[in-house]
């Protein structure tokens, strides 16, 4: 009898060591299913973000965590997945494959191919969600993301690191600005994500064939959930994307991500989080849309030279109606970036293209990491441009007047000119600074306005023909000095009396 009572004994301590949770408790079924979004009963110990396997192939992640319930959203098989499914956690986290073999391909916000190509071979994998670099992992933004576009590189400049929101009404130019400045880091060693959300199949179609046409897909990626994916698909696309990007920047590299755009993102959050029954604010929007975007925007950054210096540029897009820079979504990204280029209706149809409103366009960061020539040549572009403003709304009465205010009209006038600029058409740093320096110093006064472009298009072909030495100077000094000035003068002087 003593026997039996020991060996109970020991039964109920070695019953007492096993784990207490088994991974029969970790199923639970599904309870509804809607547009994406499934609500999941009896799954305990998930945690946020967690992959939900729903059987054969199927995921869903998890978002809301309640008490009884867990609301996910369907990651693939959306119309396989039905009621009463049995849902098993997997303690995993989404990822997405990584690496230099995801370059110049198309894939889907889970790492699919969409081109038609083969598997990506990844080289690792790197969670969709990461937190930002902290202050300690981060250095200054001082070197220029060169957009090669002269309104940008000179008034609101870009550097490495840095957040610019690029804002306006549809049909604004938005996406051209982001295709020129991918367009314009061949041979600058920086990788490019383009990630479109919510938009077109069609017109990201195009995007990819202008992007190829001009020999960028080789250093980009694009990651694509269009307007005919699911809100869950364009959900996470954005982070796909910058998981993608910030495996570039901890390995010391360069990379440029583009959110194409940010509002419909924002609208896909929103479509889910009624879905998964959150209470809503603002615009119908979720209290956590702040969030949403921070989280994302703050991965971009410069890293410190120990974590190898690599650095990720963010430029969101965001799509406003009539002009309303004040709505909920565009005032939260506007007061997570670093600055924005707001794009004007008027001035687009007005024919100023690319349609920079100079006043309301910022950059805080990134005159620091100008070249010294830009910063120098641009200095007075913005005071000139804000001044022909004014005295164009005296000329406007027909007011007479002095040879003061007409001078500032011509000036301001021919700038104008000078910063129109066709697309894919990008400007080197040393083009950019002998135009800078002909139009800040007023040396095409004689040259009629609509004839600007043209002379200096002359000018800079005159100068690379015959003063090919100055012109390689610059750009390898990314300086321009008193020599570089004489030579231009007297080129304009020439072609002037040609
Ligand atoms: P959407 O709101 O539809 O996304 P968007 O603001 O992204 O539009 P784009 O698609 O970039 O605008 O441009 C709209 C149209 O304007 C396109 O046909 C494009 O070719 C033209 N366009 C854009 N920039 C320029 C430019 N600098 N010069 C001439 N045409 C331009
Ligand atoms: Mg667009």
């Amino acid at each position: 009898m003593a026997d039996f009572h020991l060996i109970s004994q020991q039964l109920k301590e070695q019953l007492a060591a096993l784990p207490k949770t088994g991974s029969i408790q970790k199923a639970g079924r599904v309870k509804t299913v809607n547009d994406g979004v499934v609500l999941i009963e009896g799954l305990a110990d998930v945690v946020m973000g967690e992959l939900i396997y729903l059987g054969k192939d199927k995921y869903a992640l998890a978002l809301n965590l309640e008490e009884k319930q867990v609301g996910a959203i369907l990651l693939s098989g959306e119309n396989e997945v039905a009621a009463g499914d049995i849902a098993y956690a997997t303690h995993r986290v989404a990822s997405v494959p990584v690496g230099e073999d995801v370059l110049g391909r198309v894939i889907d916000p889970l790492g699919n191919p969409l081109d038609g190509g083969r598997n990506i071979r990844a080289k690792g994998y790197r969670n969709l969600e990461a937190p930002a670099p902290t202050i300690w992992q981060r250095t200054k933004v001082d070197s220029p993301l060169e957009t090669g576009i002269k309104a940008i590189d000179s008034i609101v400049p870009i550097g490495k690191g840095q957040r610019e929101l690029i804002i306006g009404d549809r049909q604004t130019g938005k996406t051209a600005l982001a295709v020129d400045a991918i367009i314009n880091q061949k041979g600058k060693n920086v990788v490019c994500v383009y990630v479109a959300i919510g938009q077109k199949i069609s017109t990201v179609r195009k995007l990819i064939d202008d992007l190829t046409a001009h020999d960028a897909m080789r250093y980009t990626v694009v990651v694509s959930a269009t307007a005919a994916e699911s809100a869950p698909l364009q959900y996470l696309a954005p982070y796909t994307g910058t998981a993608i990007a910030e495996d570039f920047m901890y390995r010391g590299k360069d990379a440029l991500i583009i959110y194409d755009d940010l509002s419909k993102h924002a609208v896909a959050y929103r479509t889910i989080s009624l879905l998964l029954r959150r209470p809503s604010g603002r615009e119908a929007y979720p209290g956590d849309i702040f969030y949403l975007h921070s989280r994302l925007l703050e991965r971009s950054a410069h890293l410190s030279p120990a974590l190898g210096g690599g650095s990720l540029t963010a430029l969101p897009i965001i799509e406003t109606l009539s002009g309303d820079i004040a709505a909920y979504v565009p005032t939260n990204v506007i007061s997570i970036t670093d600055g924005q280029i707001y794009l004007e209706s008027e001035l687009f149809h007005a024919g100023v293209r690319p349609a920079i409103n100079v006043g309301l366009s910022v950059s805080r960061v990134g005159s620091a990491a100008q070249t010294k020539a830009i910063k120098r040549l641009s200095g007075k572009i913005r005071l000139d441009l804000a001044h022909y403003r004014e005295m164009q709304l005296f000329a406007r009465f027909g007011a007479d007047l002095d040879a003061g205010t007409k001078a500032v009209l011509a000036r301001g006038e021919r700038l104008t000119e000078s910063l129109k600029q066709p697309r894919y058409q990008p400007v080197s740093m040393e083009d950019m600074a002998v135009e800078l320096f002909v139009m800040t110093n007023d040396l095409l006064r004689s040259v009629p306005a609509k004839e600007v472009p043209s002379f200096v298009g002359e000018l800079l072909t005159y100068m690379h023909q015959t003063q090919d030495a100055t012109m390689r100077k610059i750009r390898k000094a990314q300086d321009f000095d008193q020599e570089d000035e004489t030579v231009v003068r007297q080129a304009v002087e020439r072609l002037l009396n040609k």
